[in-house]
């Protein structure tokens, strides 16, 4: 079984090499522009990646001064899917208008880009340029340290984006897990996996696991953009097209929400968590400043999660969400203070981590507390972290400890490991 994650990282790009990749992304649309022109021309629509390579490379190559091979074939494969995509939709009775490749990015895999541990080298109009990441450091226990420095995690490809005049790189990696036991399927250790869903983070878990809000973002936008466009028209035409971009957009935001809820079931069997714990979603437009859109999405991803999880043996719970963000997962201090924006840091112990993640611990460690008082099951449980366990009363136990008993998960360089 393979395990994917997409990791954001903001790049250091000079103003020399930021024009270079701006010229890159305008002839990658161009150049996938083309093809979707092209596919178009027939009687039918051409979706076949050999037909529209045959029938397109060489023209796009020349047209564009030799625009380096392999973007042009990534070019290519993203003209196909949007053709496919418009072709599957008039299957399905549905209306959808020829593509516009106007989102601004690039696509790249192993011919076109070198990921080096800090820095990457990235194909462009005129030769390649080298580009620093721009991360925290490397002992830090950040999700992107956990990816991009971890040797297990293979890097398979990534896109490049432009967001706020910066330029971000979207990584993605792999690695392959053993595929699951019975008694992994069995599990009843009472192991919790916490967690936290916001705005800039959809979801993040207390095994350090984090799925960004970038896309769910950039496509709300992209979408946004073209209601924007038709709204001008006025048209009736384009009031129908604006209808047709709204299912278009729900049907892509819940693809999305499919695929994490897919990757948070697949983390809570990895840990062999026998529950997931989110926080109550009922007031989260309220604490977390989320857009109805964002509300719409959390609620999708938790009744999904809740049936997918189910099929896995896998309990699915909301617990009480006050405090879980001012809370300090590590010595149970709650003050507003403790939380500035992303960063967490204790008033009172000093403990530090990303405010989300710390949420994310807390979520899972109040379904602990909250079953404890029962106290009829005699297991101890945990939340589980990326590399042992949290017990109820928050203390870190290693994985030795841990072994038997049940938990929430750690991440490795804990800061209490020490104790
Ligand atoms: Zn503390």
């Amino acid at each position: 079984m393979e395990v994917r994650r997409t990791v954001p990282v903001a790049l250091d790009v000079d103003s020399n090499d930021a024009a270079l990749l701006e010229d890159t992304v305008d002839t990658f649309l161009w150049c996938a522009q083309y093809v979707v022109d092209h596919a178009f021309q027939g009687e039918s629509v051409t979706t076949s990646k050999t037909t529209l390579d045959d029938e397109t490379y060489d023209d796009v190559r020349e047209k564009t001064d030799g625009f380096n091979g392999g973007l042009v074939q990534a070019a290519r494969n993203k003209a196909a899917e949007a053709c496919k995509s418009v072709v599957a939709r008039w299957k399905n009775g549905k209306k959808a208008s020829k593509p516009r490749m106007t989102s601004p990015h690039v696509v790249y895999d192993h011919r076109t880009a070198t990921f080096h541990d800090e820095y990457v080298s990235l194909a462009t109009t005129d030769g390649r340029i080298e580009a620093d990441y721009v991360l925290p450091d490397k002992d830090s226990d950040t999700p992107h340290a956990e990816y991009l420095f971890a040797d297990e995690y293979e890097t398979t490809g990534a896109e490049l984006h432009r967001k706020h005049g910066e330029w971000q790189l979207h990584i993605h990696c792999k690695m392959e897990v053993e595929s699951d036991t019975p008694e992994q399927a069995t599990t009843e250790n009472g192991t919790v996996l916490g967690v936290d869903l916001g705005v800039n983070n959809l979801a993040i878990t207390s095994t350090g696991t984090f799925w960004t809000g970038d896309e769910f973002d950039h496509w709300r936008r992209e979408y946004e953009n073209r209601r924007g466009d038709l709204q001008e028209c006025g048209t009736r035409w384009a009031h129908e097209n604006m209808q047709s971009v709204g299912r278009k957009e729900e049907a892509r935001f819940k693809m999305t929400l499919h695929r994490i809820s897919n990757e948070l079931v697949a983390e809570a069997r990895d840990h062999e968590c026998s529950v997931i714990a989110f926080e109550d979603l009922t007031d989260i437009r309220d604490r977390t400043g989320a857009s109805w859109g964002h509300k719409w999405a959390f609620n999708r991803l938790y009744e999904y999660v809740e049936y997918k999880a189910e099929e896995h043996g896998i309990d699915v719970e909301q617990v009480d969400p006050e405090n879980t963000s001012r809370r300090c997962s590590h010595c149970g201090f709650t003050h507003p203070d403790n939380r500035e924006s992303e960063s967490f840091e204790c008033q009172k112990c000093g403990y530090e981590n990303h405010a989300d993640y710390n949420a994310a611990k807390n979520i899972g460690l109040r379904y602990l507390r909250r079953n404890q008082t029962g106290g009829d099951e005699g297991e101890p449980l945990g939340v589980r972290l990326n590399s042992g366990t949290l017990n109820v009363n928050g203390e870190y136990e290693s994985p030795a400890e841990v072994s038997a008993r049940t938990g929430v998960h750690a991440e490795e360089s804990h800061p209490f490991t020490g104790g």
